[in-house]
């Protein structure tokens, strides 16, 4: 099984993600884990990757498809996987497309998890999670039974840096206007479910196997993208100039130096040439100044009237 979970942030794609890994044997991916693991073992990308996520924006699409791409190459993704956090825009569902396309390997489904706004206030403020195992926790609806404690190994429970209000705040607003159009996308494909996301977790993973059992049973079909390489193929890709640039730059950087290169060769035999052609029209001048030396008539005769 080959899912994407779609989903604000505090929808609970991550508990949901857990529970499905475990149930189908897949492994359950979370750009946004690799992403934290990367920065706590303080690797270049991790560091990169900070600021943007300090500040609840997106990392860059180039730092997280490559890291998506090395994930699902690993062996364990072979037989299946969930993707969590990712794809985030326009731009990363195409690139997974054409990653599973060359993988043969379609993508079953896209499954939205559906909560509203204050539902998912109340989810992101309160979470706790288990800094060694990775429970998680909410204060409000699901709480430890110690403070600040895992049930399940004792280590200490941490709210996430980002899950501040202020970067909260951010995190919707970049979902909106990045990521909810996702929704629409794979609508238009055939290829989304919606699940109501609502409810104690187990109420909302019944919801999710009554749409992934059909697929993992085999009695459901994926969906191929309807757009394969025609789609990738530079028509859309000029129109938006959102993120998808690795295309247009290539084309357009030949053109650049093919446009200095022209110049260069007149450079080379001009290097020396124009210089004295400049100079040359000056002398024009002096020609003409040098028709003044009529002066020296027009001074004798007025010395002759003298
Ligand atoms: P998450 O744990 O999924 O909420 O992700 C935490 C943060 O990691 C996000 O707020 C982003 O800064 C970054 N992040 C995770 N996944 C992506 C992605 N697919 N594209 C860009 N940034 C991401």
């Amino acid at each position: 099984m080959r899912i994407v979970l779609l989903g604000a942030p505090g929808s609970g794609k991550g508990t949901q993600a857990k529970k499905l890994a475990a149930k189908y044997r897949i492994p359950h991916i979370s750009t946004g884990d690799l992403l934290r693991a990367a920065l706590a073992a303080g690797t270049p990308l991790g560091v990169q990757a900070k600021a943007a996520m300090d500040a609840g924006q997106l990392v860059s699409d180039d730092i997280v498809l490559g890291i998506i791409r090395e994930r699902l190459r690993a062996n364990d993704a072979k037989k299946g996987f969930i993707l969590d956090g990712f794809p985030r825009n326009i731009a990363q569902s195409q690139s997974l497309d054409g990653m599973l396309n060359n993988l043969n390997q379609p993508l079953d489904c896209a499954v939205l998890m559906d909560v509203d706004f204050d539902v998912l206030m109340q989810r992101l403020t309160g979470r706790r999670t288990c800094e060694n195992c990775g429970a998680t926790y909410n204060i409000y609806t699901n709480p430890p039974r110690l403070d600040d404690q895992c049930d399940r190994c004792g280590a200490a429970l941490r709210h996430r840096a980002d899950d501040n209000e202020v970067t909260i705040g951010n995190r919707l607003r970049v979902y909106d206007s990045q990521t909810k159009p996702l929704i629409d996308l794979y609508r238009n494909q055939g290829r989304l479910e919606i699940v109501n996301g609502v409810g104690d977790e187990d109420a909302v993973f019944k919801r999710m196997l009554t749409v992934l059992e059909p697929i993992a049973k085999g009695m459901r079909k994926p969906k191929l993208p309807p757009l394969p390489p025609a789609k990738p193929a530079k028509a859309k890709l000029p129109g938006k100039s959102a993120v998808p640039m690795k295309s247009k730059p290539l084309p357009v950087k030949p053109l650049k130096p093919a446009a200095k290169a022209p110049p260069k060769p007149p450079a080379k035999k001009a290097a020396g040439k124009p210089a004295p052609k400049k100079p040359a029209s000056k002398p024009a001048h002096p020609k003409k100044k040098s028709r003044k030396p009529a002066k020296p008539a027009a001074r004798r005769k007025a010395a002759k009237r003298k």
